[in-house]
């Protein structure tokens, strides 16, 4: 049976961090796309930094440098010149978790990046334009994937990655819908080698090695309101911040996904994705 909610082990290491220098709770770069676009990338960074992370680092290209500077305090910028600005800033040891994809575009430098980052072989969140970008030849993104990455797919972005998978869901009468998702998921994540998070009402999270875990966004009628835009991309940088604190790519994703609903939940009707960040130190406080 699939885990639902989150083991006492894994509360009581969210809300207490034991060492008391920034440096030992990590360091997530956050990819941003070009002017305009970084909206989508400094939600996750926001959400990167209130769930731990010691530092924030928004990656970005050098045209959307005075952009993002207006925008960011707590966060650190640092300009990108394509994949081989990428490269250079990975030889910084500290950098400990990566994410890649909200608002990254989908382009040759997206692909690059992706190359780079899961070459690097550090612990990296998936998202959005990241998934897209492979979208043509799913094959060659399995091959790049490892165990120490994780993807965030809604069932669209997972239906490009997966399609086959997808088309069996699609086909499946509502009643056994669950079990049939919980199945396209542990399949998905046996044949891509990573951690593999599909997200929705009902947010399912496989790894290679057939973990399951489901997180069910019951509760008040706020739930549906996570549905709302930027909301995934804060999912994104919950799960990296976590990565950044040294949480295995499964407990990430199945904490990250618990403390959205969480969020979700405490805020109630009328949320908006840049609150989530904004409610963890209340949820926090709750886990005592
Ligand atoms: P994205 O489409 O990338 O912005 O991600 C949407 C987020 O909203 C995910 O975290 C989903 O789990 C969540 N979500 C989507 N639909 C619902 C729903 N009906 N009820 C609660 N949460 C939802
Ligand atoms: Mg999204």
């Amino acid at each position: 049976m699939p885990r639902t909610g989150l083991s006492p082990a894994l509360i009581a290491r969210l809300s207490k961090r034991a060492d008391q220098h920034k440096y030992d709770h990590g360091h997530a770069l956050i990819l941003s796309g070009g002017p305009g676009r970084g909206g989508a990338a400094r939600l996750a960074a926001r959400a990167a930094l209130r769930v731990g992370a010691g530092l924030v680092t928004l990656g970005c290209p050098p045209e959307a440098l005075a952009e993002n500077a207006a925008q960011v305090t707590a966060i650190m910028l640092r300009p990108l010149d394509g994949s081989a600005g990428l490269e250079e800033a990975l030889e910084d040891p500290r950098l400990n978790a990566i994410c890649m994809g909200p608002g990254l575009g989908i382009a040759t430098v997206s692909r690059n990046h992706v190359r780079v980052a899961l070459a690097s072989r550090r612990p990296v969140v998936l998202d959005a334009d990241a998934l897209t970008s492979f979208a043509d030849d799913p094959r060659a993104f399995f091959a790049l994937l490892h165990s120490n990455a994780v993807l965030t797919p809604h069932m669209g972005e997972f239906a490009r990655v997966f399609p086959d998978l997808a088309k069996a869901l699609q086909a499946d009468p509502r009643e056994s819908r669950l079990e049939v998702r919980r199945a396209a998921v542990t399949q998905a994540a046996a044949r891509c080698g990573a951690t593999v998070l599909l997200k929705g009402e009902v947010t399912l999270i496989a790894d290679p090695s057939g973990h399951l875990a489901e997180l069910h966004l019951t509760g008040k009628a706020a739930a549906p309101w996570l549905a709302t835009a930027g909301s995934g991309d804060v999912l994104a940088g919950l799960v990296t911040g976590l990565l950044a604190r040294g949480f295995s790519p499964f407990q990430a994703a199945e904490t990250g996904a618990w403390l959205h609903g969480a969020a979700g939940r405490h805020l109630g009707a009328g949320l908006i994705a840049e609150d989530l960040p904004e409610a963890l130190p209340a949820i926090f406080a709750q886990l005592g």
